[in-house]
């Protein structure tokens, strides 16, 4: 387990990045965790003509531009994927695949997700159906399991459970080419429903249906709620005050996830005032 961080940010974009640089000049122990490209919304973005003092960019440029931020100030994302983090009373705990992070306060900043859940995702969440494949796979041994994959990381995942599980048909919600091991079936379809009893038992496609003993939905990030347990979530977003700071004492948010308008100059905005809460409220623990 590694030292206990000061602060632990979850999520590369915009918001997470302006956090952790403000949490550099405050001089902190922090560790920010996200995605490979930062943000693959910045990737995918073809001109940004409203962020100050960046005129005319694609949103590649901008990456470019955040990178080269990130490297003058020696800052460096953990490609890791948080998949829960429980408040502990002076302390989250933040898991990741196979390790665990501690950090004394929290931020949030991991963005939305614009897919909507498949109808019966939600109601059977935890009864067969998960969001991490590479944690849940052991109970999957010997078994069929139905992976729909939203990006292309979801492919290590896929291949990681088909070692263990006896079938894993991968639904990709993007163009291929996949790399993927040779045995699990890709199946290019629309998902529409995950049907069961207790537990889920299949998964409905536009032009068929599989009869699967697991569905794992892999997306960018995982709703907060799932996230964060007991976290306040008003409107589909999280709930927070004008300081960034949530309903959870030490954990804050900001950016997308906590509300519109979806704008970079807003979430990297609410990043910088969610890192200075999050300063001061490690100054006020600090002193009790
Ligand atoms: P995001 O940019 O969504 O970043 C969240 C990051 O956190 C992601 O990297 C994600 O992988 C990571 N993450 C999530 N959960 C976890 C987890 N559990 N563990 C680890 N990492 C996690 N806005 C503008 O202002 N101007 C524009 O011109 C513009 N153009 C756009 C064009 C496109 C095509 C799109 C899709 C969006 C555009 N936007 C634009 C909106 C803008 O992209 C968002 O408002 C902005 O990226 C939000 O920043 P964020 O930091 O809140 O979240």
């Amino acid at each position: 387990m590694e030292e206990r961080y000061d602060i632990a940010i979850v999520g590369s974009g915009p918001a997470g990045l302006s956090a952790a640089l403000n949490a550099k000049i405050r001089n902190k122990k922090f560790i920010v965790f996200g995605h490979k490209n930062l943000t693959n919304k910045l990737v995918k973005a073809p001109k940004v003509n409203n962020y100050l003092g960046f005129f005319g960019m694609t949103g590649e440029n901008l990456k470019d531009k955040f990178e080269a931020h990130l490297n003058a100030m020696d800052i460096e994302v953990t490609t890791e994927r948080i998949n829960s983090i429980y408040a502990m009373g002076d302390y989250f705990a933040l898991m990741a695949n196979d390790k665990t992070y501690e950090a004394k306060s929290i931020i949030l900043a991991t963005g939305v997700e614009y897919t909507r859940p498949i109808k019966g995702e939600e109601q059977y969440l935890g009864k067969g159906v998960g969001y991490c494949a590479t944690c849940d796979a052991p109970l999957y041994k010997g078994k069929t399991v139905t992976i729909i994959g939203h990006n292309k990381e979801a492919e290590e995942e896929a291949s990681f459970v088909s070692e263990l599980a006896e079938l894993v048909y991968y639904i990709p919600m993007y163009k291929g080419p996949y790399n993927l091991n040779g045995s699990i079936e890709v199946i290019e379809d629309k998902p529409e429903e995950i049907v069961g009893d207790l537990k889920a038992k299949k998964l409905i496609l536009k032009n068929r249906e599989l009869e699967t003993d697991g569905i794992f939905v892999l997306k960018d990030s995982i709703s907060p709620g799932q996230l964060v347990p007991g976290l306040k979530i008003e409107d589909n977003h999280i709930g927070v005050d004008r300081l960034m700071r949530t309903n959870i004492p030490g954990c804050f948010a900001a950016g997308d996830c906590v509300g519109k308008p979806y704008q970079y100059i807003k979430s990297a905005g609410e990043g910088n005032i969610a890192a200075l809460s999050a300063a001061q409220y490690l100054d006020q623990i600090k002193s009790n």
